[in-house]
């Protein structure tokens, strides 16, 4: 039995069963036995790859638009740069070596990373570690210290770690999905009375599964309202365009599917972002939405292909006719695929950007 079981069967015998929000953020988050907290869950040798970590250009393809976007937002000679749920730093130094070639901004850049992981924030500190970036628990502590400055915000893979809730019309009754224990049975599923918090959003249909993400949709309008004085918000995940009804909860553990209840903190728990309601509040408050746009698309109009000729070539002429080299240039080949491909990342990865300065016209849209 993991920690986070064993507290979780305390807490559904002291409280009764366990929402699956709750659920979702004590598995993630739990302080001492969360499964952010107490490890590093990425590559090979981890539970899941992210872009970043699939190739460098990721990253600096990122990077290049920040500071195109930096440009377009005046040159500011100090703004913040922050990153949310930055994993092991990967993006953000790759980011950060390519914006390097655009003249002032290395000196007018501030790293603000959001990070509840203290074993991430670790790592996080050694891979930019020449860049001294502050640390936040959430977006209020960005704000706190946010002093009226710029702000260019990115987040990859980190709304589809927030928690959803599940509801589901049932015998008439709108019904939300809790998690109980009983030890005959062990963990398992149940589905409580309850009511829709945004009740236009979903028609009853007898059975279907309806996913709604109010944490999400809250961090996309919070790091909106964060670029009032200039600059803009990125958001790339796995996601839907449109509200539709659906079950899309999953757990990733060694790099395959596994049922959620098994585990438990021990893998990692997400469910696919509702891009459209998550740009809602942001736009009712006056933020402009930029796309979202899949993934593929994204990167192909900021560059990936020509970055991936230049990186091809550089790595041909310096190690002439070798094998080292002919695998390199397949693996720059197949990340080209693995990141833009409908087939892979392309499709189901998609890209939005929302920002209150209205002066701005964000690449890649
Ligand atoms: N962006 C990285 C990592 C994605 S995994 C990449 O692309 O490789 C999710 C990241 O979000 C992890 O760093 C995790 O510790 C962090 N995280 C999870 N929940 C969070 C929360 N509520 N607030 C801030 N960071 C969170």
């Amino acid at each position: 039995m993991t920690p986070i079981e064993k507290i979780l069967i305390g807490k559904i015998e002291n409280e009764g069963p366990v929402s699956l929000e709750t659920f979702m953020e004590m598995a993630l988050g739990h302080p001492e036995h969360g499964y952010y907290r107490t490890r590093d869950p990425f590559g090979a040798k981890g539970d899941f790859t992210t872009a970043p970590e699939v190739s460098q250009m990721f990253g600096e393809l990122i990077g290049l638009w920040c500071a195109d976007l930096w440009m377009q937002m005046g040159k500011p000679e100090n703004f913040i740069l922050s990153e949310c749920g930055p994993g092991r730093g990967t993006l953000m130094a790759d980011a950060l070596r390519a914006a390097r070639s655009v003249h002032g901004f290395s000196q007018a850049v501030e790293i603000h990373l959001i990070e509840t992981s203290p074993f991430l924030r670790e790592k996080q500190k050694k891979t930019i570690h020449t860049y001294s970036p502050h640390f936040h628990e959430n977006i209020e502590g960005l704000r706190n210290v946010q002093r009226g400055r710029p702000l260019i915000l990115i987040a990859n893979e980190l709304l589809d770690a927030l928690p959803i809730r599940q509801f589901s019309w049932r015998d008439r009754q709108w019904k939300e999905r809790f998690v109980n224990y009983k030890i005959d049975m062990g963990f398992h599923f149940i589905w409580k009375n309850s009511s829709l918090p945004h009740t236009s959003l979903f028609e009853p249909e007898e059975n279907a599964i309806c996913e709604i993400g109010l944490a999400r949709d809250a961090f996309v309008r919070d790091a909106a309202a964060l670029t009032k004085n200039g600059g803009a918000a990125l958001f790339i995940d796995y996601g839907y365009m449109k509200t539709a009804p659906g079950d899309t909860l999953q757990a990733l553990k060694d790099h395959k599917f596994e049922d959620v209840l098994d585990n438990i903190g021990e893998a990692d728990i997400t469910a696919h972002v509702n891009f459209e309601t998550c740009t809602r509040e942001a736009g009712e408050q006056g933020a402009e939405v930029f796309g979202p746009v899949t993934q593929g698309r994204f990167l192909l109009s900021l560059g990936l292909a020509q970055r991936s000729e230049a990186l091809i070539q550089s790595v041909s002429a310096g190690m002439k006719d070798s094998i080292g080299a002919q695998n390199t240039v397949q693996e720059i080949k197949s990340a080209v695929l693995r990141l833009s491909s409908p087939s892979e990342m392309g499709q189901l990865f998609k890209v939005l950007c929302v920002s209150h300065d209205k002066s701005i016209r964000p690449a890649g849209f």
